[in-house]
């Protein structure tokens, strides 16, 4: 009998600190109950190694903060059944946003010796400015609780029973 295909979760990261992604590497029990039933395509704080697409569940740490990466998550939102992002760089633009309210040329200036080998967009921008998201995930970082409960809906196809996503935790 064919062996059935696993679901495939992946992991992606924009503008961010990783805490998100530590906060994922945190469910460590819960991760090896999935990883049985889940093949986990793609997670930068985790491995190298990216399997190709497409992808059933797609989680988007991070904020939209240089053309390439404009450009990357409209070919990650195609390759996914699922997107969710994940934090509030993700669902917000994050601390980066601070520059949104500035002329980002003077933040260049000040920081790097050639500013002009920098290609930057003038404001930081949560995902869902540029592609459809299917769920917002929001916190610094992220609850663990929602998280995985999170995983568990979208990969049973239900509806995640998160009642308040606008949470700031420890
Ligand atoms: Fe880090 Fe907070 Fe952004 Fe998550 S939302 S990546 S914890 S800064």
């Amino acid at each position: 009998m064919k062996a059935r295909r696993k679901p495939k979760l992946a992991v992606w990261k924009f503008a961010s600190c990783d805490g998100c992604q530590l906060t994922l590497l945190d469910c460590e029990d819960e991760l090896l109950a999935v990883a049985d039933v889940v093949e986990i395509a793609n997670f930068p704080e985790a491995s190298r190694e990216v399997a190709r697409g497409p992808y059933d569940l797609s989680l988007v740490e991070g904020s939209i903060t240089t053309p390439h990466d404009a450009e990357r998550i409209r070919t990650i939102r195609k390759q996914s059944k699922f997107l969710v992002s994940i934090g509030a760089c993700a669902t917000a633009g994050g601390i980066q946003a601070l520059r949104n309210f500035r002329n980002v040329r003077e933040f260049l200036s000040i920081v790097y010796a050639r500013p002009d080998y920098i290609d930057t967009l003038p404001h930081s921008t949560p995902i869902a400015d540029h592609v459809f998201v299917d769920f917002e995930l929001r916190g610094c970082p992220i609850s663990k609780v929602q998280l995985v409960e999170l995983i568990s809906a979208f990969l049973g196809n239900r509806k995640p029973n998160i009642s308040s996503h606008s949470v700031c935790v420890e």
